[in-house]
């Protein structure tokens, strides 16, 4: 039988607020556990649905730009040279530094003795400068420019072989818009970043201009800037296709999708990650009650998370599944929770590696670092 004073303290403990957010604590689950039987307290955690997102987290390129990078690290040894965040994830960039990547800046922080191991360029994209100058230093080097972004390339040089100016949407000082700016000779790209830039903009040839976008923007308010060139420069030349790329755009319209009625509604992301930061703006506007981005579940607001009975969760196109997947637990572990998959479409996109590393296996374990067993 429970003592009389066990049980008061079981009852107490189970009531207070700090239970309530963050679970029962150890010691009083195993006094539980110890006296259950003869207990009638129900030690409940708060009911919580999760609406999970899918689809989420890696696109192609991001999964592509990683591999490349595990792969060299398998072909030449380490040390691996990566010219900028891989993708803009701390979490992967420092999982592949403990498998011997070095991350820089410019190629110039390469060490002379080092110059026979390879570097890889980012996924976003670099300006022709760059391979350019590895040429010059006579570096070895593998592009992990995501296919999507070269394809934005060469629709603005096509442009620009056309005489047309190019018009590039996008944000000013992301490592996208550098490289893809980079492409053509200076003055023949002009960024807007808003539909302010467009109604501001005086171009020297109304008549010929040819326009791409960054590829991570929000669909819609890429929309209303394009709307607004369109009704000043009647004549400007969309490209062939859109420059938003696929991942991008699932991942808006899943979260639109599954934002009414949410709670919160967590983003998996880094504060640099442009497409990342898209999502929380589409729940928001979508109709979460809070939005936040977090690269880690430490980082959830615990104390503050108030009366929660639906969170929405969705990772950015750089954020690996595993800290999806410590989220979850970490809501588990504070509620009752189940999760509901809120799915849009299937991915099937899988971009090759580069030709020099297709015959090294990669292996499951090689991946688990960001992908989980
Ligand atoms: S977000 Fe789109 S463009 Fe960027 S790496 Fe992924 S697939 Fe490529």
């Amino acid at each position: 039988m429970i003592p009389k004073s066990a049980q008061r303290f079981l009852d107490k403990i189970t009531r207070t607020k700090w239970t309530r957010r963050q679970g029962v604590p150890i010691y009083a689950q195993a006094i539980v556990a110890h006296f259950g039987r003869d207990m009638n307290i129900a030690v409940s955690k708060p009911d919580l649905t999760i609406r999970l997102c899918g689809p989420r987290g890696f696109c192609a390129g991001v999964d592509r730009a990683i591999q490349i990078v595990v792969l060299a690290l398998k072909a030449y040894g380490a040390p691996v040279y990566v010219r900028h965040e891989i993708v803009h994830n701390r979490y992967v960039v420092e999982g592949l530094e403990a498998k011997g990547a070095i991350f820089v800046e410019e190629l110039d922080e390469i060490p002379a003795e080092h110059r026979a191991q390879p570097v890889v360029f980012s996924a976003h994209g670099v300006p022709k400068s760059v391979p350019a100058d590895a040429d010059t230093r006579n570096l070895f080097y593998l592009d992990a420019t995501c296919p999507l972004v070269s394809k934005v390339h060469k629709q603005a040089m096509r442009h620009n072989r056309l005489g047309r100016h190019v018009v590039l949407i996008g944000h000013a000082g992301h490592p996208e818009v550098i490289g893809t700016m980079g492409q053509l000779p200076e003055g023949a790209v002009s960024l807007i970043e808003t539909v302010e830039d467009a109604d501001a903009y005086e171009p020297a040839d109304p008549d010929n201009l040819g326009f791409v976008t960054q590829t991570t923007l929000s669909v819609d308010d890429t929309a209303g800037v394009i709307a607004r060139l369109q009704q000043r420069f009647p004549n400007l030349t969309a490209p062939a296709a859109d420059s938003i790329c696929y991942a991008t755009t699932n991942r808006q319209e899943v979260v639109k999708e599954a934002a009414p009625g949410c709670d919160l509604f967590i983003v998996v992301g880094a504060p640099n990650s442009s497409n990342s930061k898209r999502l929380v703006e589409v729940a928001l506007r979508a109709g979460a009650t809070k939005s936040v981005l977090v690269q880690r579940a430490s980082e959830i607001d615990w104390d503050n998370i108030g009366d929660v009975k639906t969170v929405g969760l969705s990772a950015g196109a750089s954020a690996p599944e595993v800290i999806v997947n410590e989220i979850i637990e970490a809501f588990r572990s504070r509620y009752n929770a189940v999760v509901e998959l809120a799915e849009t479409v299937k991915e099937t996109e899988n971009f090759l590696v580069n030709r020099e590393l297709r015959s090294i296996e990669l292996t499951t374990s090689d991946m688990a670092f960001v992908n989980g067993e």
